[in-house]
């Protein structure tokens, strides 16, 4: 493995240019980030709230901070001064809280509404039965202080390549299915991780969220 700075410049070289890269850096000390800073990095991606606004107040301002993570409902109010994307929108509930949790700072916060890809239960997000009843309702027009950029998703974890990309392809569907329904902002479809974001790129992700690829593996202790 290089370094930070290598790293990133050696994924950001086979992404085409208006993917964006966000370098999930949960677990990783401040000196990782602020190394992938000075390369030129301003797309973080993190999974804990709390963990999330300890490194927002210590770095520079000028960081879009993406929560990649389940969301605790009871948190967003931390990170709703400076929270650049949640793309962990997996229950209506969240987007109601984000909503009132926005307009008490007044701001109109953008999400990615999470969807179950995967093979696996623990996955969260919503299903497309459900995805199809939220949006078809008026009831997203009651959030006026949250903006849905587009849709979010993890493949199943296993080595099968045919398989990840199936599921890439049904979230991508999706995707097309769903944009007529918001306007033009409707714009970002968060797919790829460390070993899978080339295929998913090939399967029409604008957003990959890469993590070991960039800082080395995590140690959770
Ligand atoms: C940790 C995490 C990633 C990054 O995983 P890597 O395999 O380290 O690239 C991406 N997305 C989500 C939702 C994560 O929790």
């Amino acid at each position: 493995m290089g370094s930070i700075r290598e790293n990133l410049s050696s994924i950001q070289s086979t992404l085409p240019s208006e993917v964006c890269l966000v370098a999930v850096s949960k677990t990783k000390p401040i000196s990782d980030l602020q190394e992938a800073y000075d390369a030129g990095q301003r797309e973080f991606g993190e999974n804990k709230i709390q963990e999330m606004t300890e490194k927002w107040e210590q770095l520079p301002k000028d960081i879009h901070w993406h929560m990649i993570g389940h969301v605790q409902t009871n948190k967003i109010k931390y990170m709703a001064p400076f929270v650049y994307l949640i793309h962990g929108c997996d229950r209506e509930k969240v987007v109601k809280v984000v909503n009132k949790e926005a307009a008490k700072v007044n701001r109109v916060i953008d999400v990615l509404l999470q969807v179950h890809i995967a093979e696996e239960d623990s996955k969260f997000g919503f299903d497309e039965a459900e995805l199809d009843e939220l949006i078809s309702s008026s009831r997203l027009c009651d959030y006026p202080n949250v903006r849905v950029r587009g849709l979010m998703g993890m493949a199943t974890f296993t080595d099968n390549k045919d398989q990840i990309a199936r599921e890439f392809k049904a979230l991508k569907a999706l995707f097309d299915k769903y944009a007529p329904d918001f306007g033009p902002e409707f714009n970002t479809l968060s797919m790829g991780m460390s070993g899978d974001y080339q295929l998913a790129v090939e399967c029409g992700s604008t957003m990959v969220r890469v993590g070991s690829s960039i800082f080395g593996a995590r140690n959770y202790q």
